[in-house]
């Protein structure tokens, strides 16, 4: 049975921690450090975005500097998470000759977690590995992983959650609709849980941490010696940290771009999200600059980098992109664990239709602002949109019909409802205020029984995102336009918007409804 180290190091900041998980990666590597089951801790409150994420993305910067919330990136891939000091977290770095393995599958992050299972199981909790790489307890994540690798080593991580301030979680990320989409519910609360709400308790760290030590030490078939970090470790992490430290590491991943030169799409598949920024030249009909970001584990970690470089200056040609996309894949340059060629390829054309819509006169910032459901933008005009359907959540708070189907056209400031109607009844079009989430549907459905071969209508993005699907199965053609401020999403009110009863006012973008509306007419 082969003896390894339990590295038990007090709450860290997150640079330190971050530094250090360099540190044991590269000595690992180098032979120089034991493999190692460590225990980390975070002071102050931190959060961290995964090594392919960009803290403008994932992160309510504002929000954390006021907190005192310290932001930072991990080595790792994966998605961003809220780390206060009721979370632990466990790591194991380790020689890839001890698992036999050279690049790090789905199946050894199975035999990873199944240490933490047992942990788990020593509380009663009866707990389960969902692929690609969380634990949930009743489809309710616990503990969420990710890791990284070098040559000879790799380092995989998780976080226990022992209790769980949500709603500070909830203000410090940015968390991206289509995660709730695919998992059909509809409020982040829905998707964790923690020791303390399954056990009515909080069990005390050591007794947590002895757990776990027990599940590795009868999972992988080790001995847990508890042990420090050694003088080469110690001098090696101290060189390291004033990197970690940096707004070089922590803004490494930054996607840099005017909104009047780019298109952004995102795709939530099975193994992460991946978002795809184009910056575009188009009188040359050439990508400026790509940047695709997410919550993915991708091996190497760096070549996703390589990738963006290759597509860097391409020809703005569907094939010839799919061609480099698809060579990465192929000739394995890239790796990224539940993932495939396919799940890059489908954000990718949806960010290149966007680009599409620009010939009908519009700028790329508003192209990015359109999504098509049921065709195209070009064949979705031909078809002549004649509902233009308008939600409720952009009427004024304080109006008598915010909650109705009509609108007077009352002229009051601060509606945008109004002017909105009366664009689409100058063009003919009828106007439809929608007032709920069933509402819609009841609507689409109507429509389609009267024969209406296409629509134009508004509501925000992640409406849109979260139910794409929905938008096709109701077979009618139909333009959506997004909206300004702040959403029921981003408030984490979806149940009470869908209810029609959300009370916060929204925007219509009328120089948008304006400019799609010219292009719909000959
Ligand atoms: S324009 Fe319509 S929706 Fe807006 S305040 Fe007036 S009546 Fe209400
Ligand atoms: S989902 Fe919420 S913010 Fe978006 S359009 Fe509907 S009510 Fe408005």
């Amino acid at each position: 049975m082969e003896t390894w180290r339990l590295l038990d190091t007090p709450p860290m900041t997150a640079a330190e921690n971050m530094a250090l998980d360099e540190t044991l990666l590269e000595l690992k590597n180098d032979g120089h450090s034991p493999n190692t089951i460590r225990f980390l801790q975070f002071s102050p409150r931190s959060v961290l975005v995964g090594y392919h994420q960009s803290v403008a993305e994932e992160i309510r910067e504002g929000y954390c500097l006021e907190e005192g919330i310290e932001i930072n990136r991990r080595n790792t891939g994966g998605g961003a998470i809220f780390f206060d000091e009721n979370q632990l977290g466990w790591e194991i770095i380790c020689n890839k000759a001890f698992f036999n393995v050279n690049i790090p599958t789905q199946r050894l992050f199975k035999t990873l977690c199944n240490p933490v299972l047992t942990a788990l199981s020593r509380f009663g909790i009866k707990a389960d590995f969902r692929p690609r790489n969380d634990i949930e307890v009743d489809g309710r994540k616990i503990s969420g992983t990710g890791g990284t690798d070098s040559k000879n080593a790799f380092l995989f991580q998780g976080t226990m959650l022992v209790d769980f301030d949500v709603d500070t979680m909830l203000r410090a990320l940015r968390i991206p609709v289509e995660k709730l989409k695919a998992k059909e519910i509809d409020s982040v609360k829905d998707r964790v849980t923690c020791l303390n709400w399954e056990l009515g308790y909080t069990p005390s760290l050591k007794e947590i941490k002895s757990a776990i030590k027990h599940g590795f030490e009868t999972g992988l078939n080790i001995q847990l010696i508890p042990g420090e970090m050694t003088p080469e470790e110690n001098l090696l992490f101290k060189e390291k940290l004033p990197f970690y430290q940096s707004s070089q590491w922590i803004h490494s991943v930054n996607p840099v771009f005017q909104k009047r030169d780019a298109v952004q799409s995102a795709y939530k598949g099975e193994a992460g999200m991946i978002r795809f920024t184009l910056v575009v030249n188009l009188p040359q009909k050439r990508l400026k600059d790509v940047y695709i970001t997410g919550d993915f584990l991708s091996f190497p970690s760096r070549a996703l980098f390589d990738l963006e470089a290759a597509l860097r200056g391409s020809l703005l040609d569907r094939k010839h992109l799919h061609g480099i996309v698809r060579s990465f894949f192929d000739e394995n340059k890239i790796t990224i664990p539940g993932m495939d060629f396919k799940d890059f390829v489908i954000p990718l054309d949806q960010a290149l239709e966007k680009i599409k819509i620009a010939k009908f006169g519009l700028s790329l910032k508003h192209c990015n602002q359109i999504s098509v459901a049921n065709g195209s933008f070009e064949t979705v005009i031909q078809k002549k949109p004649s509902v233009l359907l308008l939600p409720y959540c952009a009427k004024r708070t304080d109006c008598d019909l915010r909650y109705h189907k009509a609108c007077k056209v009352c002229g009051e400031d601060g509606c945008t409802i109004g002017p909105a109607w009366t664009m689409g009844l100058k063009d003919r079009m009828k106007v439809v205020s929608i007032t709920s989430f069933e509402d819609l549907w009841a609507e689409l459905e109507k429509m389609k029984k009267d024969g209406v071969k296409a629509y134009i209508g508004c509501c925000c993005q992640p409406f849109f995102a979260k139910h794409v699907d929905d938008f096709k199965k109701s077979g009618l053609p139909g333009i959506l336009l997004d909206i300004d401020n702040t959403t029921c999403y981003d408030l984490d009110q979806a149940r009470e918007a869908y209810a029609g009863k959300f009370e916060s006012q929204t925007r219509v973008d009328l120089g948008l409804l304006e400019t799609v509306l010219k292009a719909a007419s000959p």
